[in-house]
Order: structure tokens, then C-alpha cells, then sequence
């Protein structure tokens, strides 16, 4: 059943926001000395070729990425991410694009401590065999577990640690995955009220586009923080196209919102594919 893989779609607009957003977490994260916990419930292969035969299949990093990379100076506030593509594109000169992305482990590995703890859950059994070879084995303080995402989370909260962030970033294949996201994630508040928690979810043509009812859905339940982001780099397209996509983040560190609202309209600017393309920053629920 599990016929997802994120090699065809790594370096995508989608993949921009999430990581952009997931970055700014833990950068606010950094700013305290105590140690944090860092679970990524959907965690992917951890790294990507952007010149493999999957992704040159869909040539989604030519519209994500790429076309970002050249306008990176303007965008100060996510410096830890361009630095984590550098890092991994060190051979390339000023005019080169990265051909190499990584995904949401290997960002978090990068930005963490010595002292914070990761979890990284993958079901999908060869993308955990890539993930292990990728990054595994040399660092003591990251887990990697082949297990379901969503029930590894209850399992794992409240964590030994006090502070954290939690990834929920499924490939919503399944029609399913909505209405999962939304009581695991209230089962998982429930039991560890403090984490962070930011979930990505795709915006599609309204036909297949069950996002709004998944926000309104978490909307009624008992969290006090609320904070969406949307970027949607052009009008809804046909039946299976997605057009934009949306992190909804829990316990949104403070001045998040701010930083949004400076980053969003220059994503939007670059990677805009038609006159329709735009982004909102909105609190669901705002903290008092
Ligand atoms: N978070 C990654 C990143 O940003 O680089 C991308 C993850 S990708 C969107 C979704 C991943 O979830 C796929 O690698 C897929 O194999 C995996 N997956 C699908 N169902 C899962 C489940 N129930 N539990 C854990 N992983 C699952």
C-alpha cells in the first residue's frame, strides 16, 4: 500500500515551506540552552539526488529549489537552511544550482545540539534502509525507527524531555490520513500539552482538497495556539494537480508569525507560476 516516495517530489515548493518553517523552529528552539526533543513521524529518506531518474521524472526542484537558490541572499532569516543545502553542495560554484536536498532528518540533524534528541519514524522499508545509510549511524543522540508514524507518536509523548518539536508530515496517498492527523494529533496533545507540534498538508482542487475540513476539524478541539501558513504558487489546477500547501503549526514559538509574514511574500514572489499565486498567514486560534 505504501506507493509514496519523496525522491520524486524532494526540493518542491511544498518541500521549501515545510523545511523553511521546520528551520525556524528550531532555530527559535537553539536560543535556549536546555536540551530539546526533535520526532519526525514521517521521515522519508533523508536525503536526495535532485538529478536521479524520480526526480528528473517530475522536474519538481526546477520550480522549488532551484529557481529559489539564485534568490537566497534576499531571505537572511533562513539562513540555517541555505546553509544546510551549501553544506551538502560544497563542490558547487555562484552560478551552480544544488543537486543535492535534504529532507526534513538531515535538516533537523543539522540545526539540533549535541544534547537534543531525534526520533525519525519511516514506515516505508527501503526509504529506512536509505535513511540508516544517510545519516544513522553517526550520531549517538538520533533514533531511526521502521514503524507506523502516527502510532509512534502516542507511544512516544510525553518524551523524557520537556521541550520539543514534532514533525507530522504524511503523504496523505490515502483519504484516511486526514481524519488520522487530526486525532493523533489531539491524543498526542492530550498526553504532552506543551510541544510543538507542525503538521504539513497539501491544498489541492477543491474536489480532492479535504485540508479545510481537516483545520476545521482541529480548529474545535482544546489547543490554545494555533498558527497556519499557506503558500500557494498558483491557481487550483485540474483534478490531480497541487497547487499549494500549508503547515499548521501548535505552540507556534514566539514571533513565528513575524517571521512568516517576512519570508512568505518573497517565496511567493519567486516561486510564483501564474498571477494567482499567493500566501496567507493566520492564527486559528491566537494566544491570549
Ligand atoms: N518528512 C520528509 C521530508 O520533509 O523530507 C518527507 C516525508 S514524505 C512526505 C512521507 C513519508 O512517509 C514517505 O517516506 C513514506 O514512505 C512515509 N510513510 C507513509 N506512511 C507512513 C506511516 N504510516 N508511518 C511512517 N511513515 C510513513
Amino acid at each position: 500500500m505504501l506507493s509514496y516516495r519523496h525522491a520524486f517530489h524532494a526540493g518542491n515548493h511544498a518541500d521549501i515551506l515545510k523545511h523553511a518553517a521546520l528551520s525556524l523552529i528550531l532555530t527559535n528552539l537553539n536560543q535556549k540552552d536546555k536540551a530539546y526533543y526533535y520526532l519526525d513521524t514521517h521521515a522519508g529518506a533523508g536525503l536526495y539526488r535532485l538529478d536521479s531518474d524520480w526526480a528528473l521524472k517530475t522536474q519538481e526542484a526546477a520550480t522549488g529549489i532551484q529557481m529559489l537558490w539564485p534568490q537566497r541572499t534576499r531571505l537572511p532569516l533562513l539562513k540555517p537552511y541555505f546553509d544546510c543545502i551549501q553544506r551538502l553542495n560544497s563542490q558547487i560554484g555562484d552560478k551552480d544550482l544544488p543537486l543535492n536536498y535534504p529532507g526534513s532528518p538531515w535538516i533537523a540533524q543539522t540545526l539540533v545540539r549535541s544534547t537534543d534528541h531525534l526520533v525519525l519514524i519511516e514506515l516505508h522499508p527501503d526509504d529506512e534502509k536509505i535513511l540508516k545509510s544517510n545519516l544513522g549511524k553517526q550520531y549517538k543522540n538520533t533514533k531511526i525507527v521502521v514503524q507506523d508514524g502516527f502510532q509512534e507518536l502516542i507511544a512516544r509523548v510525553p518524551p523524557p524531555l520537556k521541550r520539543g518539536v514534532v514533525l507530522i508530515d504524511p503523504p496523505y496517498e490515502l483519504k484516511q490520513d486526514y481524519q488520522l492527523v487530526t486525532d493523533t494529533l489531539a491524543q498526542a496533545y492530550k498526553r504532552w500539552a506543551t510541544g510543538i507540534y507542525a503538521v504539513w498538508y497539501p491544498i489541492l482542487a477543491t474536489q480532492r482538497d479535504h485540508s479545510a475540513t481537516m483545520l476545521r476539524k482541529i480548529k474545535q478541539g482544546t489547543y490554545t495556539n494555533l498558527l497556519k501558513v499557506e503558500l500557494k504558487v498558483q491557481g487550483a489546477q485540474s483534478e490531480f494537480g497541487m497547487h499549494g500547501s500549508g503547515m499548521l503549526i501548535v505552540n507556534a514559538p514566539w514571533q513565528l508569525d513575524t517571521q512568516l509574514n517576512t519570508i512568505l511574500p518573497i517565496l511567493t514572489e519567486v516561486l510564483a507560476q501564474d498571477d494567482k499565486a499567493s500566501w496567507t498567514v493566520e492564527w486559528l486560534k491566537e494566544p491570549s
